[in-house]
């Protein structure tokens, strides 16, 4: 049966719905880097729920703590009480996270998801520095609430929301330019009066732009942003949501250009087993919030508390994952630019295990994840016209998955450029 056949996807579910469209089919069941469904059709997900899936479907390790917690009555839901899921929880972060990396955060647990995690960080920017606009980048994605919107650099995801509420310029971004970008537009309208900038409350910035189009900055691009920001007295946000987790090879992204931001958001894998989940991470001397300030009902989920918890001891005690994620990105990074090289208009571009395949015909990209798709992988496109296959496995997945998920999409670009 397919979505179109199925008729209660179609007379009771609301149209704001994208990824039934891309995959029209039902699924059921998934284990690693699969997924089947109710058909017994697998498929390779290179996709690991848009970066919700770091370790995988259903990670075992994860699953038996789950059970475990449920089996001895753990509290799932629990606002923002204390709960002994939650100091494991906040005593791991800080030991294996944290400390060893020289950072000094405060935790904050904004809602369930990277949305939440950002309305939080730019309301605190405000309310920190009392300015109240945000610089962002040409390609942003942010989420789709009406604050993180507002800083979204694709003017299409904006439409129809009305005046933004964060009031947000877009500079140019590194990764996304012809040629290296050098923040000198950037610096030139901070520091000169007549610019008509204001001067804002903070910058947000993703270290790879993954819904914008896999759009890499350089380490030394961030480095000077930092500074940039540090000298004049600007927050500056890296938005960790989908590149957070080891996504490109160390747990923060941004810890491959050595800085420090002010404030970091986390979400999608940091719950570990797919369970909804974020956090803010902000400068301890940044913790203006008065009690109760920024509250609000599902702030606190405990079972994604142990599988986030357990998902950091069995991952993060050591650099195994981020040595084996960068090992494997650049297995895929190499493959991409063979088969970027056997055809003219397509390029590759990535960090780690985000990987993009890029086609000067956008229209090309779709087809080739829908050949994709029919043929058992399942890649989504990303960029302002949906001109990039992103690749995004789970970190987990095996050498023989890699192989396997290759072959298919070298099979779908031959198909879609025959
Ligand atoms: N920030 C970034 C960088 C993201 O990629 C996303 C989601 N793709 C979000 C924020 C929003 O997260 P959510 O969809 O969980 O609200």
């Amino acid at each position: 049966m397919t979505i179109a056949e199925s008729t209660v996807f179609e007379t009771l579910e609301s149209n704001v719905r994208g990824y039934c469209r891309s995959w029209p089919t039902v699924f059921d069941t998934a284990r690693g880097a699969w997924l089947t469904d109710e058909n017994g059709k697998d498929y390779l997900d290179f996709f690991a729920g848009a970066g919700t899936l770091n370790y995988g479907h259903n990670n075992p390790v994860l699953k038996q703590a789950l059970l475990d917690y449920l089996i001895g009555d753990g509290i799932t839901h629990g606002l923002d009480m204390s709960t002994v899921a939650k100091r494991r929880l906040l005593e791991s972060f800080r030991d294996l996270i944290l400390t060893p990396r020289g950072l000094d955060y405060k935790v904050q647990f904004p809602g369930p998801t990277g949305a939440n995690a950002v309305e939080a960080a730019l309301k605190l920017a405000r309310k920190v520095t009392g300015r109240t606009t945000v610089l962002n980048f040409t390609n942003a994605f942010h989420g789709m609430t009406l604050g993180a919107l507002s800083v979204t650099g694709n003017a299409a995801k904006r439409a129809g929301a009305g005046v933004p509420l964060v009031h947000a310029t877009p500079m140019p971004y590194d990764g996304y330019l012809e040629e290296p970008e050098d923040l000198s537009w950037m610096r030139r309208a901070l520091d000169d009066s007549s610019s008509g900038l204001d001067k804002p409350a903070a910058v947000i910035v993703e270290t790879v732009q993954g819904e914008g189009g896999v759009n890499v900055a350089r380490a030394e691009w961030l480095r000077q942003l930092a500074e940039l920001c540090a000298v004049r007295g600007i927050l500056l946000i890296v938005d960790d949501v989908q590149m957070g987790c080891g996504r490109t090879g160390p747990f923060f992204s941004f810890e491959i250009a050595g800085i420090t931001p002010d404030i970091v958001t986390l979400s999608k894998s940091i719950g570990g087993y797919g369970l909804p989940m974020a956090l803010v991470l902000m400068r301890r001397e940044l913790d203006q919030w008065a009690p109760g300030e920024h509250n609000g009902t599902f702030r606190g989920n405990n079972a994604a508390f142990v599988t986030a918890e357990v998902a950091l001891r069995h991952y993060w005690s050591d650099d195994r994952l981020e040595t084996a994620t960068l090992a494997k990105g650049e297995r895929v990074h190499r493959h991409l630019a063979t088969l970027a090289a056997a055809h003219t208009g397509v390029s590759t571009r990535g960090r780690g295990l985000v990987q993009g395949l890029v086609f000067e015909d956008a229209s090309q990209a779709t087809k080739v994840c829908r050949v994709a798709f029919e043929h058992g992988l399942l890649v989504e496109t990303s960029g302002s016209c949906d001109e990039v296959v992103k690749l995004l496995p789970p970190l987990t997945v095996t050498d023989d998955e890699i192989t396997h998920g290759l072959g298919i999409l070298t099979r779908a670009v031959d198909i879609v450029r025959d």
